[in-house]
C-alpha cells in the first residue's frame, strides 16, 4: 500500500534513474515469473551465487551488454505526452510496487508523488525563508543536497 498522500505522476523519474534504487528483486518475484513463463523478464535478470547457497537476483541486466541497463527496459513513454508507464506493471517486482516507501524516502529520492513536497532542491531555501528563528540555512542546504542525493 502506498504511502498516505502519495498519487503517481507517471513522471519516470524512479524508472529513468535505477542507479537511485534497489536493482535485485526478491525470490518471490523471480519464482513468479519462473512460473507465469516471463522468459521475457527473466531475460533481464542475472543470478548472483553467493557462498552457503545465497543468490542474489539483479535486475535490470542487459542480456548483450551484460551490464545495469541503463534505464528501465520495461518503461515506455506515452505517445504524445510527457508521462511514462510500466509494460510489465501486473507483474513488475515488489521494489517497484514498494516505491516510495515513504513521504521522506519519496523526498529523498526525487519522487513528485507528494504534492506537499517542493522540489527538493528547493526545500532548504523555503525552510531557511520560513523559519528565520530555527535552523541555520547551511544546514538546510545540506539537507537538501542529501535530499538530492541517490540512495
Ligand atoms: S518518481 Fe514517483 S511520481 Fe514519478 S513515476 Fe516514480 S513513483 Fe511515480
Ligand atoms: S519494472 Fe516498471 S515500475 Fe519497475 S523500474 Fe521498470 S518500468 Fe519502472
Amino acid at each position: 500500500m502506498y504511502p498516505q498522500g502519495f498519487v503517481c505522476k507517471r513522471c519516470g523519474h524512479c524508472c529513468l534513474n535505477l542507479d537511485g534504487y534497489a536493482t535485485t528483486c526478491s525470490e518471490e518475484d523471480f519464482g513468479r515469473w519462473v512460473a507465469t513463463g516471463r522468459a521475457d523478464i527473466l531475460a533481464w535478470v542475472s543470478t548472483v551465487e553467493l557462498p552457503g547457497g545465497a543468490r542474489i537476483r539483479e535486475i535490470w541486466i542487459d542480456p548483450e551488454r551484460f551490464d545495469h541497463a541503463l534505464r528501465c527496459p520495461w518503461l515506455r513513454r506515452l505517445t504524445g505526452e510527457n508521462r511514462y508507464e510500466c509494460r510489465i506493471e501486473d507483474v513488475k517486482p515488489g521494489v517497484c510496487r514498494d516505491y516510495p516507501y515513504t513521504a521522506a524516502h519519496a523526498l529523498r529520492t526525487g519522487c513528485r508523488g507528494f504534492n506537499h513536497h517542493p522540489p527538493a532542491r528547493y526545500t532548504g531555501l523555503i525552510l531557511s525563508q520560513s523559519e528565520p528563528g530555527g535552523l541555520p540555512g547551511f544546514f538546510w542546504s545540506m539537507l537538501a543536497d542529501a535530499a538530492t542525493t541517490p540512495v
